[in-house]
């Protein structure tokens, strides 16, 4: 085994974020909670801190190394992960948006551990987001840090502030999907890559 190399270590994501304050935060959760005509006594008293400890734990990621590997033995086809879990908060109602993510890359110099894929999504996901961007997000790190012959991502997502209000759209979901590279302009290795990612056009 070559020696690994650490390109960046995580939280990239909190790294422009403020340290959040849980106080502050759950006097806003009682404070907001009384303007909706909440009572917040009796059974709910401690509903504002579990708000608040709830919000911030889906506005934290967990922090990772990203570590990647040479790609010794010269591997040149798709490296794919399919169903990762994620859910993210949408930034129009902060409400949640929870689906799966499919992420591929075709490898150049550098390979990567498999759960790091998983772990870029989570770390893109744990902020304010809209579905479109958090894909585009995912794809373009990817991009950048392993500079690989090529990358694709697939996002399935459901949106309860379309589902559960507003339009009611019950069930519906959303894809949304980020290329760079041979995947974006080879439209055999495009149409692989959307065949395995479970994407039929
Ligand atoms: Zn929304």
């Amino acid at each position: 085994m070559t020696a690994a190399a650490t390109v960046v270590a995580a939280p990239l994501a909190l790294a422009d974020r403020k340290l959040p304050d849980l106080v502050a935060a759950e006097a806003a959760a009682a404070a907001l909670l009384a303007a909706l005509g909440v009572d917040d006594s009796g059974p709910l008293e401690k509903t504002p801190a579990r708000m608040a400890r709830a919000l911030e734990e889906l506005l934290t990621p967990r922090t990772f190394d990203m570590t990647t590997f040479p790609n010794d033995e010269g591997y040149r086809q798709l490296v794919i992960e399919r169903g990762i879990p994620f859910r993210s908060l949408c930034e129009h109602h902060l409400l949640p948006f929870t689906g799966r993510a499919c992420v591929a890359y075709l490898p150049g110099e550098k390979i990567l551990g498999l759960s790091k894929l998983a772990r870029v999504v989570e770390m893109f996901a744990c902020r304010p987001q809209v579905q479109e961007r958090l894909t585009q997000q995912v794809a373009d790190w990817l991009h950048a840090q392993l500079l690989p012959q090529g990358v694709g991502v697939v996002l399935v997502a459901e949106h309860l502030c379309m589902t559960l209000r507003g339009a009611r759209a019950e069930g519906a979901t959303t894809v949304t999907s980020a290329l760079h590279g041979v995947l974006l302009e080879d439209h055999r290795a495009r149409q692989e890559f959307f065949t395995l990612a479970g994407i039929t056009s």
